[in-house]
């Protein structure tokens, strides 16, 4: 483990050396260096996801798909949003547009001396155990995610945005980077402030969201294997997340908005009747009913505009409640 560690470490410090800090200095932004410093970082924990995703969910993928596909060319834009996400171009403008708002409530709660209590000053015995505290943060998170993707579907001007997520027609583990950049922006908003607190410390953040994000990537790949009868009902798997996405949901009316919106663990969906599962691997997608939105279906800014305009439409008639998703 130390030689991996060891092996990052060097790795950072070579990338900075020779091409980060030159390039910053040469741009005349010398007073960036320490954040370029934890850039490389998050770029390179990116890559290492990126490389477990396809070496674990690509053979996965070839030899047990639930799909098979005569082509793989509607793949392409989503290969393009997770390499956007994962090399850290949409997580540095998240973090560029949100670190002022976040050094303004930094600043306001050290001017009123409130710290924000963690799960440590709670539970001071977890001090001694970080798994425990680890996992805590995760159950914690999970909630609140459920509960942000929830919404997602449950309001119109909402849906707008999230609606690309859900209109590729052939799903794979890809797919979870597809997302409309307002929508990520939001994501990043509620991920952030809510782990900001309830005092995350920043050395289990990255890990938090590598675990999410990894099973994440595991939930949408095209593959028909299942965690078992027990299991699926355990742990947000393909099958399960296979029906968040179904082209056509469930009939009853608890699922208008859709069904199995848990991130990591099926217990929220559980707890608030939003489960459902079924031995059939359905289609995935979303029906379109205009020509802007099929043609969106494969193309990066024709999504993002559609987004904007699905969202303007929203807002401008009235922001309520989505009739079904
Ligand atoms: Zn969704
Ligand atoms: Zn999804």
């Amino acid at each position: 483990m130390q030689f991996v560690t060891d092996l990052f470490v060097s790795a950072q410090g070579r990338l900075f050396d020779s091409l980060v800090q030159p390039v910053l200095f040469a741009l005349g932004l010398g007073g960036f260096v320490e954040m370029g410093f934890e850039g490389i970082e998050f770029v390179l924990l990116g890559l290492i996801e990126l490389a477990i995703a396809y070496t674990l969910m690509r053979p996965l993928e070839a030899w047990w798909p639930a799909e098979r596909w005569a082509q793989r060319r509607a793949v392409r834009v989503d290969v393009i949003y997770t390499v956007l996400n994962r090399l850290g171009v949409v997580p540095l403008a998240v973090f560029a547009l949100l670190a002022p708002v976040f050094l303004g409530v930094d600043g306001w709660l050290r001017f009123h001396d409130i710290i924000p209590r963690q799960l440590e000053d709670w539970l001071p015995a977890l001090d001694y155990h970080p798994l425990a505290s680890f996992l805590i943060y995760l159950v914690i998170l999970d909630f609140a995610e459920y509960w942000r993707h929830r919404l997602s579907h449950t309001f119109r001007w909402w849906w707008a945005l999230h609606g690309i997520h859900h209109s590729q027609r052939q799903m794979s583990f890809w797919t979870d980077s597809r997302n409309h950049l307002l929508d990520d922006l939001i994501a990043g908003v509620w991920f952030a402030s809510l782990s900001l607190l309830i005092g995350v410390p920043p050395g289990q953040f990255i890990g938090l969201l590598i675990v999410l994000r990894l099973v994440e990537n595991l939930s949408h790949a095209n593959t028909r294997l299942s965690f078992g009868r027990l299991g699926d009902h355990l742990v947000v798997g393909p099958r399960y997340h296979r029906w968040h996405h179904a082209l056509d949901l469930p009939a009853e009316p608890r699922f208008a908005c859709g069904c199995n919106f848990a991130i990591l663990l099926p217990v929220w969906d559980l707890l608030f009747g939003t489960l459902y599962l079924a031995p059939q691997l359905p289609p995935t997608g979303i029906h379109e009913t205009t020509t802007q939105e099929i043609n969106a279906r494969d193309d990066f800014w024709a999504q993002q505009k559609l987004g904007l305009v699905l969202l303007w439409r929203a807002l401008g008639t009235r922001a309520g409640k989505q009739p079904s998703a």
